[in-house]
């Protein structure tokens, strides 16, 4: 399957799901859209970058590679924006924020709130996934579960999970 059509698969699985029925941005003036400051933003999975390439000239968002590696020759890159977009194009991860798939190495996947967005960004993250929109819950799960079969997309997210999410999970454990 090409790329965009992987990715567009993966972006109608989500559709228009969001994480609750109303705006959520109203509860925190929608933080995880403001500007980012160099060096934030969000990760791109595998491949996704290509997506933009003949957006470049759009000046609202930048794309970086990063120093995350999945493979020796292949890193993650890093879009960040400036608080706004076109919709349509907006990267995985913003579709499914403030959810994000965790998998260890040889484990289970598994749809958890991100830790990332816990810390001070976004009351939803720092909640509980019972209070999200079920819709959405239900889409995102089953988006990734299609996105893991691809092996590329599989070695993301477990370094994802090793590497940026299981350090701060272990940290608010120890803070319990
Ligand atoms: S930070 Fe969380 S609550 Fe706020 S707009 Fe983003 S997802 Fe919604
Ligand atoms: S790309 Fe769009 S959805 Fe993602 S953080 Fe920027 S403004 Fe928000």
């Amino acid at each position: 399957m090409k790329v965009r059509d992987f990715y567009q698969t993966i972006y109608d699985m989500i559709g228009d799901a969001t994480p609750l029925s109303t705006d959520c941005g109203k509860l925190c003036g929608s933080k995880c859209c403001e500007e980012t400051d160099a060096g934030e933003g969000m990760y791109l999975f595998p491949r996704e970058e290509r997506l933009y390439r003949t957006h470049m000239a759009d000046n609202r968002f930048k794309i970086y590679p990063t120093d995350l590696y999945t493979e020796l020759d292949r890193c993650v890159y890093l879009y960040t924006c400036r608080g706004c977009c076109d919709r349509a194009l907006r990267p995985l991860g913003c579709r499914i924020f403030p959810l994000v798939p965790y998998k260890k190495p040889g484990g289970a996947l598994s749809i958890i709130l991100d830790p990332r967005g816990a810390q001070g960004l976004c009351p939803l993250a720092a909640g509980d996934i019972r209070n999200l929109n079920e819709e959405f819950v239900r889409a995102v799960t089953r988006a990734m579960q299609f996105a893991v079969k691809n092996k590329e997309v599989c070695r993301f997210i477990e370094v994802q999970t090793m590497e940026l999410l299981e350090p701060l999970l272990e940290k608010s454990a120890k803070n319990l």
